[in-house]
């Protein structure tokens, strides 16, 4: 397409929703007509530096000729063929793929459509596992405060429960079990009553309690905050001795995004079921996975149903599965652990001043992720257009102005963005000194 296709944006602002907006009250939108390297074009033709990796997906940047190569022989071959009592090749090569990748114990995958949707076959692989070993009532999800898991109902369920769409859908949404956010920091060692409230819980209702779901490393959307590896190392130790499953959430951060090729590296665990998503194509279609272990499969092959229930229409999609083949190449190909390594040493360096911006909260980084936090909710439709205004393109939400980069971005483009965020946070900074009015805010990667 070339640089001045028209787009209809009445259109779209009359007809079409986007992510959490209102048909009433539309929020700007900008005209997205083609992408290459890391870069977005706009349909009055500028382009913009891409910090947030569509949504911390496209990890090897836009129109990688090895991605696109791989689908479009997919597309011509078979583009699509159901899933129940069929299999295909491409399927077959992205599980193998998986399983040489995470840890030894995980044996089995489930191809499922999107990270909500893997984080609910998370969940359903949890309760019919206790129902195959004989206890059924454990059926009640435990997890920590400001997590995000998606936006289906049983990932909202173990979404953060206050800044999360609980209150916004009140019994409709389950009752789950919440500890308090890990606190001790990335790096450091463990704050001694860090896993108290969590271990109180596990002791109270472990005979209620079928999973424990968290983010490794990395409380993506609800937090932006990077937790110690000795937390994990506690509650996975914790999980063993009540006899409960760990769930490990690393839609976010799988595939290298915080250093590590997963973030339960950090710590030296193992998952008993492991959801990935988002980078799993390479941010090209979407595809998500959930794997578990050969007990948590022999369980659910002794529940009374004695079948694992859930089979979507577009499980296995071959193109999907092909995408996430080739970027999994791409992955094994272990350029990234010098590009997030290099990303992670300069932002350290050109965020370091955001610190005394007036109304910076905090700055961090960790791999490719570079977050300033400040005091106040930002006004996401103003910064963005300061971002567009820079040439580039940062997405704002609520106190965290963020980048994520594709692992493919230059120096000079990195630079861009992190000058970008020093502006644009002071900006935020002196408007909320000026204006007292709180933003409505609830937690979504929005
Ligand atoms: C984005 C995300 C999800 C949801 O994935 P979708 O593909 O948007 O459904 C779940 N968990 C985590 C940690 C995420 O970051």
């Amino acid at each position: 397409m070339s640089a001045t296709t028209q787009i209809d944006h009445q259109f779209d602002r009359q007809h079409i929703w986007h992510p959490y907006t209102s048909m009433t009250q539309a929020l700007p939108v900008y005209g997205v007509v083609s992408a290459e390297g890391c870069e977005l074009i706009l349909d009055d033709g500028r382009r913009l530096i891409d910090g947030t990796s569509s949504w911390w997906a496209c990890v090897h940047g836009y129109g990688h000729p090895y991605i696109l190569e791989a689908m479009q022989k997919q597309l011509s071959t078979l583009s699509h063929v159901m899933f129940g009592g069929i299999t295909h090749p491409s399927a077959i090569a992205v599980s193998k793929k998986l399983l040489a990748m995470t840890s030894d114990n995980l044996t089995k995958v489930f191809l499922a459509d999107s990270g909500s949707i893997a984080v609910e076959v998370a969940m359903k692989m949890a309760l019919q596992y206790w129902q195959g070993r004989g206890a059924p009532s454990k059926q009640r999800i435990l997890t920590v405060k400001h997590g995000y898991h998606g936006d289906t109902f049983a990932a909202m369920s173990v979404c953060d429960p206050e800044g999360g769409m609980h209150t916004m859908f009140g019994e409709a949404v389950t009752q789950q079990l919440f500890a308090p956010a890990p606190k001790t920091p990335f790096g450091e060692t463990l704050i001694a009553d860090d896993l108290e409230a969590m271990e109180a819980l596990l002791n109270a209702h472990h005979q209620t309690i079928a999973a424990v779901i968290i983010e490794p490393i990395m409380q993506g959307a609800g937090a932006m905050h990077f937790y110690s590896a000795d937390y994990l190392k506690g509650l996975r130790a914790l999980c063993d001795r009540y006899k409960v499953l760990l769930i490990l959430d690393e839609i976010a951060t799988g595939f290298g995004r915080t250093g590590k090729l997963f973030a339960y590296q950090h710590a030296g665990i193992e998952a008993d079921i492991l959801c990935l998503g988002k980078a799993l194509t390479g941010g090209y279609i979407s595809l998500a996975a959930t794997l578990c272990s050969d007990e948590v499969a022999l369980g659910i092959s002794d529940s009374p149903s004695g079948v694992f229930m859930h089979g979507p229409t577009f499980m296995g999609n071959p193109l999907a599965c092909a995408a996430a083949s080739a970027s999994l190449d791409l992955i094994n190909q272990h350029q990234w652990p010098e590009q997030v390594a290099a990303i992670e040493q300069q932002m350290k360096q050109e965020l370091a001043t955001a610190s005394a911006i007036e109304g910076v909260k905090a700055v961090r980084c960790l791999g490719a992720v570079g977050v300033i936090e400040m005091t106040r909710s930002v006004n996401t439709a103003a910064l963005q257009q300061a971002f567009v205004d820079r040439g580039v393109w940062v997405r704002p939400f609520s106190s965290y102005i963020y980048i994520m980069p594709p692992y493919t971005i230059s120096a000079q483009q990195l630079s861009r963005l992190t000058q970008a965020m020093l502006e644009v946070a002071a900006i935020a900074g002196a408007e909320a000194k000026a204006s007292r009015g709180d933003e409505a805010s609830f937690i979504s990667h929005g």
